[in-house]
């Protein structure tokens, strides 16, 4: 079989003894016939090896808040140019983006993006990175990697917003290359991630103690609370007894509103009492910085100092609202530090969504 205009070879895959040949991107090992798509659909097995069939293509580019991926301790108030491809190696019947991620139609992957035209379109868009999203980066790292190195070559950040649900190998490469990522840490417990998801919870503890302790990326945890399902004061105890032991006190823990979408319309949108409640036991486990997400509850999207209680950085949805951080990152009434990466000031970027399309926006910063 001939391989499409957008087909790249794999990196990650071996040829099994019965004939199939084995992806080793993530702990799904897909075993593919000549021909066949593995779970995710956008890895194919063509000519005996396993190739990303969506390298270059986008489903779309939007100029975010970073808050929005949610990270509140990098670079905040910053624009990040996001996009995502097309595909996805979880089934989650929750799915809030499933438009694309469950897209089989090429259709939905429009924009030809080299990563060079990315990363200059970043660039001259003021944007101070470029965010992997929408669809888990995970199932086309070929592409995110090339992306990733063409803007650190032109001075922009990168971040991934993944479930972490990835091989040892091809994680240490992934992630070599990414400044920052929020990983989707979907419930606690094996019965959720199998039942739901259809995948498996280990592998995701793995890569979070992998990030903490063997990486220097920035990273932040995202739970979406899902009446009924994950949402336990028990289970959301285990998590965060979990995440200190393993992780410790600074990694941000963004607890996050379920809206119903997908194949689970019959479960309510999580109460804001349930994240708040959340946030509390987080907190009363020993971690520092903890937040509520898709709700309007400034107090529970506030960064504070863990010495003094002062404000470090208020917002209101995606508007900081107070900058009380030293050019080093401390808080400027007690000088303890706060964990992230941080500049002498926020950005103003606020709480605007910008769709772009490449293509446009290159003919219009072109254009004299
Ligand atoms: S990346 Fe895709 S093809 Fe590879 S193992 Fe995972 S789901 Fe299967």
């Amino acid at each position: 079989m001939n391989q499409p205009v957008d087909s790249k070879p794999g990196r990650y895959w071996h040829a099994l003894e019965d004939g199939r040949v084995q992806c080793d991107v993530c702990p799904r090992y897909c075993k593919l016939h000549e021909g066949q798509r593995g779970l995710c659909f956008v890895r194919a097995r063509q000519d005996d090896q396993i190739v990303l069939t969506t390298y270059g293509r986008s489903s779309g580019f939007c100029i975010d808040p970073i808050e929005k991926k949610p990270l509140n301790h990098f670079l905040p108030g910053t624009p990040v140019l996001s996009f995502g491809t097309a595909g996805c190696n979880l089934t989650c019947k929750f799915c809030q983006n499933w438009d694309i991620s469950k897209a089989q139609d090429f259709d939905r992957v429009q924009d030809a993006a080299s990563p060079q035209k990315i990363a200059e379109a970043a660039v001259r868009s003021g944007c101070r990175s470029v965010a992997f999203t929408y669809n888990d980066p995970v199932i086309f790292l070929e592409y995110a990697v090339d992306v990733a190195q063409a803007c650190r070559d032109r001075g922009i950040k990168t971040v991934a917003v993944s479930a972490g649900y990835i091989s040892p190998e091809p994680r240490t490469e992934f992630f070599q290359h990414m400044d920052a990522a929020n990983i989707d840490l979907k419930g606690f417990s094996e019965g959720f991630y199998k039942n739901l998801c259809s995948g498996r919870l280990a592998p995701v503890l793995e890569t979070l103690e992998y990030l903490k302790h063997e990486t220097n990326v920035w990273f932040e945890i995202t739970t979406l609370l899902i009446p009924g399902e994950n949402d336990s004061p028990a289970e959301i105890e285990a998590e965060s007894a979990w995440v200190m032991d393993r992780l410790g006190p600074d990694v941000p823990l963004h607890f996050t509103a379920f809206h119903p979408d997908w194949k689970l319309t019959d479960r309510p949108p999580t109460p804001p009492q349930t994240l708040r409640e959340a946030r509390r036991i987080a907190t009363n486990a020993g971690l520092r910085y903890v937040y509520t997400g898709n709700v309007n509850d400034p107090a529970g999207q506030t960064t504070y100092c863990h010495c003094c209680g002062a404000v470090l950085v208020g917002r209101d949805w995606y508007d900081i609202t107070a900058w009380h951080l030293s050019a080093d990152g401390r808080c400027t009434k007690c000088g303890t530090p706060c964990h992230g990466v941080f500049e002498a000031a926020a950005g103003r970027w606020g709480p605007r969504r910008q769709p772009v399309r490449l293509r446009a926006l290159e003919a219009g910063l072109s254009a004299p």
